[in-house]
């Protein structure tokens, strides 16, 4: 939040965004399954005018050993913007925000990843964020999904993500860079549809009780549209033409 333009127009007499879409409408989403060679899963994913690469490494062995469990897996996750991912060059080294988002998104998987049918071992997510427009983090939770189901680790459901907010006083799906800049609200909400749990909700900014579920209800909703994207990029690599 902050940062508000006052000359924008995030929501027209229409109820059209400052991005041409709907109020309930998610932006243009992509998603492939695999592509990095090296990598025990992969995915990539467009997600607007996101654009993420993912590569899921293990289980395998901890290093350093001490960080091993003997009663389950661990799962570590990087997330990293590169420094040409946004307008003004990102200083490379690691920052509090990526720090923070790792933890997020690291947190939002376990409760899906089958850890404990791996003891001692680790499974590794990179995050590699090329291009950044607002809600990379639930873009990068998605693909991190898909990533971890390609390398074959077992789990309980995926992760869908997406952010519902609050802009002109208005409950939106997927808020945009400029809506989160200007708008009044942003919550990222993570889900796994299948379970009906939800893995992953923050606020960015002020919302009534009511308003609050709303937000709620129109994440969930808009995670399920993500979900379907997800499932389809597993059948095209496995089932359909895509796969390499
Ligand atoms: P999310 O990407 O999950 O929405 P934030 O709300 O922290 O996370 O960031 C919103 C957006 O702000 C990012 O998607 C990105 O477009 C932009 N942003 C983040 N960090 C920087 C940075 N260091 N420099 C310029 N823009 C940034």
């Amino acid at each position: 939040m902050g940062g508000r333009d006052a000359t924008m127009v995030l929501l027209d007499e229409n109820g059209i965004r400052c991005d041409g879409r709907k109020v309930d409408e998610p932006r243009r989403i992509m998603i492939k399954a695999g592509g990095l060679k090296n990598a025990d899963g992969s995915a990539y994913i467009e997600f607007g005018d996101n654009k993420i690469l993912v590569g899921v490494f293990g289980p395998r062995d901890v290093h350093p050993k001490h960080m091993s469990n003997t009663d389950t897996g661990i799962l570590r996750v990087r997330y990293h913007m590169e420094p040409f991912s946004v307008g003004e060059r990102k200083n490379p080294a690691p920052s509090r925000r990526e720090i923070e988002i790792s933890k997020v998104i690291k947190e939002a998987l376990e409760p899906a990843v089958m850890l404990d049918k791996f003891p001692r071992t680790a499974v590794d997510v990179f995050i590699e964020v090329l291009q950044a427009d607002g809600g990379t983090r639930c873009a990068a939770l998605s693909a991190a999904s898909v990533a971890l189901a390609d390398a074959g680790i077992p789990m309980r459901d995926m992760v869908a993500a997406i952010a519902a907010g609050k802009v002109a006083d208005t409950i939106v799906l997927d808020v945009n860079n400029e809506e989160d800049q200007a708008g009044q609200a942003d919550m990222p909400i993570g889900y796994m549809p299948n379970l009906e749990k939800i893995t992953l909700l923050q606020l960015d900014g002020v919302l009534t009780p009511e308003e609050y579920k709303k937000c709620v209800q129109v994440g969930v909703d808009g995670c399920k549209i993500v979900y379907d994207i997800q499932k389809k990029a597993l059948q095209d690599k496995y089932f359909g033409n895509g796969g390499d």
